[in-house]
């Protein structure tokens, strides 16, 4: 468990093989470069003619055997070839090295690129995977923008600032380990020296990036913030303008903006600062190797000065791969601030749990029961001991001024959230042990926001039950006095209804979502608020439809309404306010007994009688 959310268990363990084989082509590459670098020692004793090419090495009698090897190899050659061609030979050697080197470090890569794709690809649907199951009280303390960075920047941070540098650390870390050897394998005094300063890299480097990943953190914060930001004030642009208040955003953007300067000014300085610091102490490292090999050389006798110059080209090359190591480190540090963000989401509390042995619940046959429910968003209680039975086949209406607890009461039936106190249960069995899939199957909700996608409209609808036939999808929007208008659009059911709806008007939205709800026929049907961008009279229409066909087929219709017009015909109508049940029985029945419906009638000037006038007008005609 503790390793779960860890980033090598779970995007680089699972690729350990591939990996391991790039390792190969990587120590194959470092083992060229290695061939590359011993190759000088007999190519200067060729050139400077310095007799018998004697191995420059200090130890190791199966090492100076190879150079022996080598060295032999090239006199031979001078003596049949001559010294020219012999040379050519060399060079052609040493060309050919090159070639295979990097022809080793391109496989390599070539290998990695679609390991290292992988692995983003798993981040990114781990990340989708945990949007879709993650419950709403953490979206409410969420920006849409933030989540949106986290899921494209951040996890394009990993990839470039993580998986590239591990890759690019493997190649280093085993490029360096063969030219240390290599060094060993010249000198060993002048090799110690090299390895005390070593750690000493190490602690600098560890004391300056200790502080890089904090402040990656707040910087990729801030970007989360601007993106925020954009998509709030893209969405509200509309507002905005009609307010006035462009200025507003505008200030709000630019100070967010004056922060994400400051910050990736600072790192990046930071980042920076590894360059310089690794060209200092790798100067100081030549400097330093050049005193003692020269002292080698010239008083001890020990190092043979080709064997120097070959010793100073491998030092050469290791000191780019000590500096690649730093940076890959440095900067795997501050891409560490974007997988911080990233495992925000991945570890954050799902809340809503499905429990082990779930059970399946495929039907409501008798009712949906509220016992005893208590709920709470934070301190203050949003729901007191709620007892509510909604019988199978009828229409209750929730009602009561604004903020009293009835969205919070819909909300719990298709388990969005948990009740802190007391159950909700189908049939008599807790919710809490039945399994999530089902218990969401058993409902559609209608919200007052509607969401709809960038699709057709007939897909639009269609999304409420995949399975339908074009004959449902055309009955359920006409129920909900959609066909129409829909037919009058340029490709009817086909036509695109552009981003979230832009398309279309409010109500015309509303009446899609509708049909979206209907066309699933679930045995539940939750409207919450939802016909209030509708007229009364298509509010009353379609309500009207929606009852109708619920009686028929024994559909249970929670209806959350502000106007009473659209629900005085319900079976049931609840009063609530301030999260308590304050009265309950028909409209009759609660305009007679009932203070606060009466209220709430009279403000919007209804009478006591069940039927709407135009509904009476035709009775009277009949
Ligand atoms: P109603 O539907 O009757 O208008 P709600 O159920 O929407 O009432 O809200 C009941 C109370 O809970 C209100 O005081 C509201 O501010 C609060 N509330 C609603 N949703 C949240 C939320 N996601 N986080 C915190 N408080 C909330």
């Amino acid at each position: 468990m503790l390793f779960k959310h860890s980033f090598f268990y779970r995007y680089v363990a699972p690729y350990t093989g591939r990996l391991l084989f790039n390792v190969l082509l990587r120590v194959l590459s470092a083992l060229f470069t290695l061939v590359l670098t011993i190759a000088i020692a007999p190519l200067l004793a060729l050139l400077f003619d310095t007799g018998k090419a004697e191995s420059a090495m200090t130890g190791g009698g199966l090492a100076q055997s190879g150079m022996e090897l080598l060295e032999n190899w090239v006199h031979l050659s001078v003596v049949t070839n001559g010294k020219y061609e012999t040379l050519l030979y060399v060079v052609l050697a040493l060309l050919s090295a090159y070639f295979l080197k990097n022809l080793c470090a391109y496989m390599g890569l070539y290998l990695f690129i679609p390991i290292r794709n992988q692995m983003v690809a798993r981040l990114r649907n781990d990340m989708f995977h945990k949007f879709m199951i993650l419950p709403l009280s953490f979206y409410a303390n969420q920006q849409k923008g933030d989540l949106i960075s986290r899921i494209s920047n951040n996890t394009q941070d990993v990839d470039t600032q993580m998986l590239n540098q591990i890759q690019q650390v493997m190649v280093d870390v085993v490029t360096f380990i063969f030219l240390i050897a290599a060094l060993f394998f010249i000198s060993t005094p002048l090799t110690i020296c090299v390895l005390i300063l070593l750690p000493l890299i190490g602690v600098l480097t560890s004391f300056l990036s200790r502080s890089l990943k904090r402040k990656s953190k707040r910087l990729q914060d801030t970007i989360g913030h601007i993106s925020a930001q954009v998509t709030e004030s893209l969405e509200g642009i509309k507002t905005l303008r009609s307010y006035n208040t462009t200025g507003y955003a505008l200030r709000k953007f630019e100070a967010e903006n004056a922060l994400f300067f400051k910050l990736n000014t600072r790192v990046f300085r930071r980042l920076y600062s590894s360059h310089p610091l690794n060209e200092v102490l790798g100067t100081t490292a030549v400097a330093l190797i050049l005193v003692i090999g020269g002292y080698l050389i010239l008083s001890d006798k020990s190092l043979r000065p080709e064997a120097f110059i070959t010793y100073l080209v491998t030092m050469i090359q290791i000191l780019p791969t000590s500096k690649n190591i730093m940076t890959a480190y440095f900067t795997y540090q501050s891409g560490k601030g974007s997988w911080m963000r990233i495992k925000e989401v991945l570890k954050a509390d799902e809340v809503i749990l499905e429990k082990k042995n779930a059970a399946e619940i495929h039907d409501i046959r008798q009712s949906i029961r509220f016992e005893n429910v208590g709920f709470t968003y934070g301190k203050k209680p949003t729901l007191k001991n709620i007892d509510l039975e909604l019988p199978k086949g009828r229409f209750i209406a929730l009602v009561g001024p604004s903020g009293g607890g009835k969205s919070t009461i819909i909300n719990l039936i298709p388990r969005f959230f948990d009740p802190v106190s007391g159950k909700v249960l189908f049939d008599g069995k807790d919710i809490a042990d039945c399994k999530i899939d089902c218990i969401r199957a058993l409902s559609s909700l209608v919200s007052q926001d509607t969401v709809l996608f960038n699709d057709t409209i007939y897909n639009n609808i269609l999304l409420g039950n995949p399975q339908a036939s074009r004959e449902e999808v055309i009955q359920a929007a006409k129920m909900a006095d959609a066909h129409d208008f829909i037919m009058a659009t340029s490709n009817g059911y086909d036509t695109l209804i552009g981003d979230s709806g832009t398309k279309l008007s409010g109500g015309q939205r509303q009446r899609l979502s509708i049909a979206r709800a209907l066309v699933k026929k679930a045995p539940v049907l939750l409207f919450d608020e939802a016909t209030s961008a509708l007229d009364t009279e298509a509010e009353c229409r379609i309500m009207q439809a929606v009852q109708q066909a619920g009686k028929q087929n024994g559909q249970t219709i929670v209806s959350v309404a502000h106007r009473l017009s659209s629900i005085r015909q319900a079976d049931e109508i609840i009063v609530i306010e301030e999260g308590e049940i304050v009265g309950r029985g028909t409209h009759e029945e609660l305009y007679e007994g009932n203070s606060l419906y009466r209220k709430l009638c009279q403000m919007q000037n209804l009478d006591n009688r069940t039927t709407t006038p135009q509904a009476r007008q035709q009775n009277e005609i009949q």
